[in-house]
């Protein structure tokens, strides 16, 4: 196996997966000074429709029949601006033995291109839960491990929010918030009113309010799923990988899939990665002392169950046999919407990619204890006058224009997003069966939500229904459904964090316990979900397990 290395395939570390935690991972490796080659199984892409208007698309930026066709499970999340940074479904098919979305974007950056932006830390109340209760296994760490490392990355990212005090959604270092609107306003008076245990805050978004270090500010054009001319949100292509770049130190390999980590008994390590050059179908092998695996949560899954040798005949590193296991999304309710007849002389400049944030109020202590279901959830929300498509087109001439271009009455929806609890049952797996066009094994999907998310769900359309019509608002309603599990596109948990190696894949340093040179920091070492939007922990603990990588490749104990 090591015969065929050389210099130009061997590096200090390999990041495999360009996303959100593996730019992380790249920057932070090759500022510390190793020469680290990122594997990323997609492309390089432009932002070419990042300036486009809906008439500038030729069906007003809806996809076409035959590109629906093509896109099943992506559809829900892409439309015709975007749906280049969303993969075909039919080229990369996966099984679904229940209904289970995987939303996916295959280019350089990953998803960091096409994500909501909405970044929350998680807080101690979090790293206790399964201990407390007794779901999953104990998390290796608390918040005070973390603490420090949330503050680097959003300083670095740049995270508009305000400050709160609030024990459960910790503040952070944040640049202004982006400010609320009328409605938005009136809903947060009203709530803190009428309700002793909740508030409203300035939703926390990774839009720069104000110049950083060669990005400038976001001009409120809610195009960012497109890529942001003005880097104005984060994402690795405009941020993290032009950091990585400038190091000198970095080598990026696009159209490279990643399709197993070597591993050698003798030295119990692993040495590097197999690769599919999509382009020439060739297989290539690339070597290093440190391998962060950044793949998403199912991608790194699938690698390490695709890695089998002697020692692993279950999958690298799978001694505990929990990977692919405790797979986990947020539960997501469709939304609940209404709409408020005052506030007519209020309107709002350009189009905020801004939300505002209810944290969760359930199950903090005191008056917040229900006995209806476990742990939490969080609502975000959004209130704007509603447009000229919500207008009968009656009328001609000047007088339909007037009636076009006046603003209709405000309206607000609100949606939730709740923990869903770590259940083995929970998984992928790989059915040897079903290969893709590269002849690898087809990804299985098996998920369902328990009693409690479904409890949880009923209990946050009820609460935001009835926070609406506290606060003076018509016309309130749920859509009473809740989209296929995958929706939140938070998933996690596939190889989890732990103390005992027995039921758990990595230790408090995000490294494998059976194979200690392999890092996985991407969601999969989630052991819970939280309720919060989950980036801004990857990247946190990214950061943090770089660090501790690199110290140890110094000491040459790596
Ligand atoms: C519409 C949308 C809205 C979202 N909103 C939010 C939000 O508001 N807040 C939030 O916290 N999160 C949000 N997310 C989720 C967020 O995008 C993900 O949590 C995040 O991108 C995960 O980072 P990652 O590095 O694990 O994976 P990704 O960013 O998905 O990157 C993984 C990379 O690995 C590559 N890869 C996969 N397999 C291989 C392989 N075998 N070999 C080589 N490369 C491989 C992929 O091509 C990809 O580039 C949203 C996502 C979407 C799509
Ligand atoms: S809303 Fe802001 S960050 Fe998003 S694309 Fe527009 S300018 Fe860029």
């Amino acid at each position: 196996m090591m015969k065929t290395q050389t210099n130009r395939n061997t590096f200090d570390a390999i990041v495999v997966g360009s996303g959100i935690s593996g730019g992380w991972a790249a920057k932070e490796l090759t500022e510390g000074g190793l020469k680290t080659l990122v594997l990323e199984r997609g492309a390089d892409k432009e932002f070419k429709t990042s300036s486009n208007n809906p008439w500038d698309f030729k069906y007003r930026n809806h996809l076409t029949k035959e590109e629906l066709k093509e896109r099943p499970v992506q559809s829900s999340h892409c439309d015709a601006g975007n749906k280049d940074f969303y993969v075909n479904d039919k080229e990369h098919p996966y099984i679904q033995e229940k209904p289970f979305k995987w939303i996916r974007g295959y280019q350089v950056g990953g998803r960091s291109l096409t994500w909501g932006r909405l970044s929350y830390r998680l807080a101690d109340i979090d790293f206790k839960a399964n201990k407390i209760d007794g779901h999953g296994v104990d998390w290796p760490i608390r918040y005070a491990d973390l603490e420090k490392w949330y503050d680097y990355v959003e300083e670095y990212v740049g995270v508009s929010g305000s400050l709160e005090g609030l024990e459960h959604v910790p503040d952070g270092v944040f640049l202004p918030p982006i400010p609320m609107n009328a409605v938005e306003k009136h809903l947060k008076e009203s709530v803190s009113k009428k309700y002793t245990d909740r508030v409203i805050i300035n939703g926390r978004v990774a839009n720069l309010t104000q110049y950083k270090k060669g990005r400038g500010r976001c001009m409120y054009r809610n195009l960012c799923s497109r890529g942001c001319p003005y880097s104005g949100y984060f994402n690795s292509n405009t941020s993290t990988l032009v950091d990585a770049n400038n190091s000198g130190k970095l080598t990026l390999r696009e159209n490279s899939i990643v399709k197993e980590v070597l591993y050698d008994k003798d030295s119990a390590k692993a040495v590097g990665v197999t690769i599919i050059d999509t382009v020439t179908k060739k297989e290539m092998n690339y070597y290093a002392r440190i391998i962060f695996l950044n793949a998403s949560t199912i991608g790194t899954a699938s690698i390490l169950l695709n890695s089998v040798s002697e020692t692993f005949p279950n999958g690298l590193g799978n001694s505990s046999l929990q990977i692919g296991h405790n797979l986990m999304d947020h539960i997501v309710n469709e939304g609940t919407y209404g709409t408020f007849n005052g506030l007519l002389d209020k309107y709002y400049k350009g189009r905020s990619p801004g939300t505002i944030y209810i944290p969760r109020f359930q199950n903090l202590g005191y008056d917040t204890q229900t006995n209806d279901f476990v742990r939490g959830y969080g609502i975000q929300g959004k209130g704007e006058r509603e447009n000229w498509q919500s207008k009968p087109t009656t009328g001609f001439g000047a007088e339909l224009k007037t009636q076009l271009e006046t603003p209709g009455k405000w309206k607000i929806s609100l949606g939730g997003r709740g923990e869903v609890l770590p259940y083995y049952e929970n998984k992928i797996s790989l059915d040897k069966n079903n290969l893709d066009q590269w002849g690898l094994p087809l990804v299985k999907v098996h998920f369902e939500y328990g009693a409690n998310e479904k409890a949880m769900m009923e209990h946050m359309t009820q609460a935001s229904e009835e926070m609406l019509r506290k606060a003076g608002f018509e016309n309130v309603g749920s859509y009473r459904t809740s989209p296929d599990p995958g929706s939140a596109v938070h998933e996690m948990g596939t190889a989890r964090m732990g103390n005992d190696p027995k039921t758990s894949v990595l230790n408090k340093h995000n490294q494998m316990h059976d194979v200690k040179n392999v890092f996985i920091t991407d969601g999969s070492c989630m052991t819970s979900s939280a309720c919060q939007n989950p980036s801004l922990t990857y990247m946190a603990l990214t950061a943090r397990a770089c660090s501790y990588a690199i110290e140890q490749f110094k000491s040459n104990i790596l």
